[in-house]
């Protein structure tokens, strides 16, 4: 194996997978991480590494000092720890013990493998200067935690320079990582709307005129135009309804309905737009059904967009790990979302990186599904890339 790191990481793989395996049998949801929060505190108390108290008691912040103490790069690594409300279905030796719950999204294996980087950058103390954060991170998946962790000051005192996260993808093989600079994934943010016209009898809908159901209804086609006629076709943005509540019998009309929805988009300016164009849609067409509109809008996540100069670093990385030909480029952006992009707010010179998961054999794992199985030979090199990217950006 040309890649020292590599090597190191595959000596370590034993002990990477050990931990991956406690972590994926004794899962825990968003928020409610304490026992997986307690594990890896003890284990990096076992390795000597120093920890800084947070609030809740889920979430770890590790602290490794290089060569120049509190001089040089300050390199945060981040991890995430939760699981998912789903019931594992497949035969692995290390299945999940609580009903109903499993890591699917493969944060055990994020976990383990920053614990794996955390022992091996210990032993290499010598090799980088300044300092690495090891940062263990609950409820990414309700995409609350990064907001937790930065409250809780993670990035502040010695402040943040660098951040890199690494999550599993099926699209790429076993051995090969990922990434893309500029706009990857899109912004998060949630509406309800909730009309109110008036109630009366199903066969005599003139009596009030105002019925909910069919303003609702024409509400959320309406939205759907926001996206052809108001945004430019090369913007990326999805509006998708997903809930609809209304209605108790067959022939009454109802008072009031709700539907909700999910909005993704991947430039800032125009996710600053949706919601006054979503709330002048529902009104207008509630208001030619004779109805009101009334709409709540939640902001959640950013849009995430990787530094350049950093995916620079990440790329070199990786690439001294495993070849320029494993270091797959990323040619779209997703529109889906993660939580890393706060991280991105405060420290912009950062990169969120993909490591494959797909063995050819085997075929690919689905994700948030019970039978997703997290393949352990992957878990290496995302330790390896953790570290490997310390020694090129902490030198
Ligand atoms: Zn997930
Ligand atoms: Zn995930």
């Amino acid at each position: 194996m040309a890649s020292e790191i590599l090597q190191k990481s595959f000596d370590l793989k034993e002990y990477i997978v050990q931990v991956k395996r406690k972590i994926h049998r004794e899962p825990e949801l968003s928020m409610q991480e304490v026992a997986t929060t307690a594990f890896v505190q003890s284990e990096l108390k076992k390795m000597g590494i120093e920890m800084v108290p947070l609030g809740l008691n889920v979430g770890v912040l590790g602290i490794i000092e290089g060569k120049k103490k509190g001089k040089g790069k300050v390199t945060a690594l981040r991890a995430d720890m939760d699981a998912l409300p789903i019931q594992e279905t497949a035969d692995v030796p290390d299945k999940s013990i609580v009903p109903g719950v499993m890591h699917a999204c493969g944060h055990d294996c994020h976990t383990a493998m920053l614990l794996g980087a955390a022992k091996i950058l210990l032993g290499m103390k010598d090799h980088f200067s300044g300092t690495v954060k090891l940062l263990f991170q609950p409820a990414e998946e309700n995409l609350d935690g990064s907001k937790y962790m930065i409250e809780q000051g993670v990035l502040d005192n010695p402040k943040v320079d660098y951040i890199l996260g690494l999550h599993g993808h099926s699209f790429y093989n076993i051995g090969e990582i990922a990434l893309r600079e500029g706009a990857y994934m899109a912004s998060s943010d949630f509406f309800t709307v909730k009309i109110t016209g008036a109630s009366g009898h199903g066969a005599y809908p003139h009596r009030t005129g105002c019925d909910p159901i069919l303003a609702a209804s024409n509400s959320v086609m309406a939205i759907q135009s926001i996206i052809t006629r108001q945004i430019d076709a090369l913007d990326n943005v999805v509006i998708s309804v997903c809930e609809i509540h209304g209605g108790t019998a067959k022939n009454i009309i109802p008072e009031t309905v709700e539907f909700s929805g999910s909005v993704r988009c991947q430039n800032m300016e125009t996710r600053n737009t949706i919601e006054e164009r979503i709330r002048d849609v529902v009104q207008g067409v509630a208001s030619s059904y004779k109805c009101e509109a009334k709409l709540d809008y939640h902001y959640g996540v950013p849009p995430l967009t990787n530094s350049p100069e950093v995916a620079k670093i990440v790329r070199e990385s990786a690439q001294k790990l495993i070849g320029e030909q494993s270091v797959k480029y990323i040619d779209i952006p997703a529109m889906g979302s993660e939580d890393f992009s706060r991280y991105l707010e405060v420290v912009p010179e950062g990169v969120f990186a993909r490591l494959g998961l797909c063995d050819p054999q085997k075929g690919a794992p689905v994700f948030h599904n019970g039978s997703f199985v997290f393949p352990e030979e992957a878990l290496p090199y995302g330790t390896a890339l953790f570290v490997q990217f310390v020694l090129e950006a902490n030198q």
